[in-house]
């Protein structure tokens, strides 16, 4: 059996999801499992809804459901024209759906207030519809598929909006699911993105975490490999919507892959690699709209060579900086830093420290950073540094690279550095810079790199 995942862009509309159906019948005889992502830009759309119906905006709301709708009927009419038997059935889920989220929508409205359950529920509604729309198409173009919801699969405890898979259920729950749906079927297809509590509580894995269920479903089945199917060539050097000349990555390891998604790459929700490593199952980067091009295919670490493979970046990150003369020669100190970080749930990418300082970089607006700059300046005095990016250069055994850090640091020589961080995994070297000087350094590494 494969994983196919197809995200937005790849079932934007009908020419988009009749490549994604050719190259699933292209697949029959792997058993592929197709995993969708709602239709480009949808799931925006239902965010703002979800925003719309707390702030009582009733005729948002209304102009809102009636885009979705008729985004979703035209789509299944473009496909499906003169098959009856097969667009009327898809019209009446997409009404169903649709009808469905407009109660939740009223509901909401009428409160005025949105809990974090009622917007999982209605941002889920995405791919819902369109992989009720595309069973059907694959079933008129003679693909036996069965569909299968992911709510019954990906089982998650934690955040409503970000859920944590459970693994161990997951890992219980899916293979039965999918062998009773191959019977008889050439294809089974399921949702990306969204699952449900173990309480029965509709949940969302985070945004972009379509690739995240292609990963668990891959590896509760033992998948032969994950195809996450985008609208790019693969994995490249950098991200092309920045640099130009990005370049495909033919082979990438997993902890490389993770390093970029962690490290800000769009490409891969960070997550995704996790669970495809507990099985060593490969993952492939295809692109849906050049399916000839084989990609990238990230590996086991082994088989992979040592090298620079891509220039990250975060374009909005924040810089705390903690003073403190208690620091000098005392223990316990950095545990009480991050005591405060994990307390308030705020991530840290990098840490830089010296005697009496401390510095590390997070997302710029988490939610309780307030809190945790209130807590630090108890025991800390306290400097905060707003506007700055992170650009990470990512490749294995960097460190054996000789003449790297003179490649990456020469070309911007006149960008202010604020902070350099290199792991001793050394497979990633990430520096601090002004936001405004971001694009500008990010080509100028990237080329000094690769060209
Ligand atoms: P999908 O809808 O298929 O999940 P995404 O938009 O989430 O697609 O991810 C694909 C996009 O990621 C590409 O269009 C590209 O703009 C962006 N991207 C960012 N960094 C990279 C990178 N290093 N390699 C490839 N694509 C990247
Ligand atoms: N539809 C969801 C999103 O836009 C999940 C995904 O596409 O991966 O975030
Ligand atoms: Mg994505």
């Amino acid at each position: 059996m494969i994983v196919m995942k197809f995200g937005g862009t790849s079932v934007a509309g009908k020419n988009e999801i009749s490549r994604a159906v050719e190259i699933i019948a292209s697949r029959l005889n792997k058993k592929p499992v197709v995993v969708v992502s709602a239709m480009s830009k949808v799931t925006d759309l239902l965010y703002k809804l979800a925003e719309a119906a707390a702030s009582k905006q009733t005729d948002l709301c209304e102009e809102l459901m009636n885009e979705l709708r008729t985004r979703h009927i035209r789509t299944a009419e473009d496909l499906l024209e003169g098959k009856a038997g097969y667009l009327l059935p898809a019209i009446s889920c997409v009404n169903e759906i649709c009808d469905g989220l407009a109660t939740t929508v009223g509901a909401v409205c009428a409160l005025g207030e949105l809990s974090d359950r009622s917007k999982a529920s209605i941002v889920s509604n995405g791919e819902l519809l369109s992989s009720s729309i595309i069973a059907h198409v694959m079933n008129a173009a003679g693909i036996r598929t069965e569909q299968v919801n992911a709510r019954d699969m990906i089982i998650t405890s934690g955040d409503v909006m970000n859920g944590e898979p459970d693994l161990a259920s997951i890992q219980d729950r899916v293979p039965g699911i999918i062998e009773k749906a191959f019977e008889g079927n050439d294809a089974v297809i399921s949702q990306g993105f969204i699952s449900r509590s173990k309480d029965g509580v509709n949940t969302v894995l985070g945004r972009g975490g379509s690739d995240y269920s292609a990963s668990l479903i891959g590896m509760a089945i033992n998948a032969e490999a994950i195809e996450i199917w985008t609208d790019v060539d693969g994995v490249l050097t950098a991200d092309p919507r920045v640099v130009e000349g990005a370049l495909r990555l033919s082979r990438l390891s997993f902890e490389e892959a993770a390093e970029m998604a962690h490290f800000g790459a769009k490409v891969l929700h960070p997550q995704t690699i996790e669970p495809a490593v507990r099985k060593n199952i490969p993952i492939c980067v295809l692109n849906s709209k050049n399916p000839e091009c084989e990609g990238t295919l990230i590996l086991n670490d082994e088989q992979i060579e040592d090298g620079v493979k891509s220039v990250s970046f975060k374009e909005r990150i924040l810089v705390i900086n903690m003073f403190s003369t208690k620091m000098i020669n005392t223990s316990g100190f950095l545990s009480k830093v991050f005591d405060v970080f994990k307390n308030n749930n705020v991530s840290i990418d990098l840490i830089s420290t010296t005697e009496a300082n401390i510095s590390v970089t997070c997302e710029e607006s988490p939610n309780n950073i307030e809190k945790v700059i209130e807590e630090l300046s108890e025991f800390a005095s306290i400097s905060i540094d707003r506007d700055k990016a992170q650009i990470s250069v990512i490749g294995k055994n960097l460190v054996n690279l000789t003449g790297t850090v003179q490649k990456v640091f020469d070309p911007i020589e006149d960008t202010k550095v604020y902070m350099i961080s290199q792991g001793s995994s050394y497979i990633n070297l990430t520096m601090v810079v002004d936001r405004a000087e971001l694009k500008a350094a990010v080509i100028k590494i990237h080329n000094s790199l690769f060209n």
